[in-house]
């Protein structure tokens, strides 16, 4: 079947929400690290599909795993047990520490879970306490508990009023959260790097500030996982590489492979305050999902976390590089597998110079280009990608010239 862009973009145009502004690519198909459009054009993939695809594109053992779980049984809710749900709780609660798990679709719904539990903590220990503390350049998703943590001004105007008693404090500033934490603080919630935001790391001076804020107000703290959790640093889970022991954890993306589930990860505490019918969904970690997922661990316990921190490095060389080499760059951050090149300027034309040159990227906070490769890249790949994100730099800065 020959699939025409121009009918594709035609039938969108008039049924589908216009919620999405589109780059004008069409992807039929994908290889690895490697995506293919309509009109047979290979791209390299430094996005996988905004942190999911992780394991890159039909992955063998992840197909393999979804076409049998199809065949043999894909959903029955949440009314019944099924075989996998308590294996993939189990895999999950000895990654992170937390104890048990609660399995949802995407990541703001983890996030809401977690919001839920946390307010739910302090309600059974008849202490009501509503306040959350987040930080600035927050992103957790657009339902609205989730968009109420979040602090883009954009996303959140339109559809005021939101949840009352949510403060935000600048990130990596230790005084003003410990000014802001009080004992009507329900919960700290915070992305370990914040991925929308721009690509920001927590500093570890910062993380124990979090830790110090917890302590001293029996405050609970929820780490927002969904972008920078399950590998993409080069560890399971990036708080514990800041230091940072969470009750509740919230997952997505990666997760699944490209199958939506989202999970969130209560520990001890606050698990022992939820009670049968607090939350729950009819999706949520169905077989299908749960044996994606389970795929998606085996792969990445077996092997694939532990060479992260060899491509990490390579990234980090390979953009410092093009950072001395392009005017228009500003600065580099990141670790592992999660990269922000933040530009002096608006970064919105990198991305389709960057599909002409054949490689995907996308642009966050306005300047800057986010990295989220797929953790099954090689060098070899990521050294091609990466050099035509360069040659994709320099058609902007000529471009920019021109002007
Ligand atoms: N939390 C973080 C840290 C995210 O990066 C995102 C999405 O980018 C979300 C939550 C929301 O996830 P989803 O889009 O699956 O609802």
């Amino acid at each position: 079947m020959t699939i025409e862009i121009a009918d594709v973009q035609a039938l969108e145009a008039q049924y589908v929400l216009q919620t999405y502004r589109r780059s004008p690519v069409t992807f039929v198909r994908g290889d690895g690290v490697r995506l293919y459009d309509a009109d047979g054009r290979e791209y390299l993939d430094l996005l996988s599909g905004i942190g999911v695809a992780s394991l890159g594109h039909a992955h063998p053992a992840l197909a393999k795993a979804i076409a049998e779980q199809a065949r043999t049984l894909i959903h029955t809710s949440n009314l019944f047990f099924h075989p996998l749900q308590g294996q993939l709780a189990e895999r999950l609660a000895k990654l992170s520490g937390l104890s048990r798990a609660f399995f949802c679709n995407s990541g703001t719904e983890a996030v809401e879970a977690c919001l839920k539990f946390a307010r739910r903590y302090w309600y059974t220990r008849g202490e009501p306490r509503s306040e959350f503390i987040a930080l600035d350049d927050s992103f957790h998703g657009r339902t609205f508990g989730s968009l109420s943590v979040t602090s883009d001004e954009h996303y959140r105007t339109p559809f005021e009023p939101l949840l009352p008693r949510v403060r935000f404090v600048p990130r990596n500033d230790s005084g003003a959260l410990l000014t802001a934490v009080s004992n009507g603080t329900a919960a700290i919630i915070a992305e370990p790097i914040q991925g929308e935001g721009g690509v920001h790391l927590l500093t570890s001076e910062f993380a124990g500030a979090i830790m110090e804020a917890c302590r001293r107000t029996g405050a609970l703290l929820i780490a927002d996982e969904v972008q920078s959790g399950l590998g993409r640093t080069g560890v399971p889970f990036h708080s514990n590489a800041l230091g940072l022991t969470p009750h509740l954890m919230s997952l997505g993306k990666a997760l699944g492979g490209g199958v939506p589930i989202g999970a969130a990860l209560i520990g001890d505490d606050v698990a022992r305050t939820i009670s049968f019918g607090d939350h729950g969904s009819t999706y949520g970690g169905n077989l299908l999902a749960c044996r994606a997922a389970l795929c998606v661990l085996d792969e990445l316990t077996g092997g694939l976390i532990a060479q992260i921190g060899r491509l990490g490095r390579l990234i980090e060389q390979r953009l410092s590089v093009m950072a001395a080499s392009h005017e228009i760059v500003k600065e580099v951050r990141g670790a592992g597998l999660i990269w922000g090149i933040e530009l002096k300027r608006d970064a919105t034309p990198v991305v389709p110079a960057a599909l002409s040159k054949g490689v995907v990227v996308n642009r966050t906070a306005g300047t800057v280009v986010r990295l989220l490769p797929p953790l099954v890249i090689t060098p070899a790949d990521l050294e091609e990608g990466l050099s035509r994100l360069d040659a994709a730099l320099s058609a902007v800065e000529a471009e920019g010239e021109k002007r």
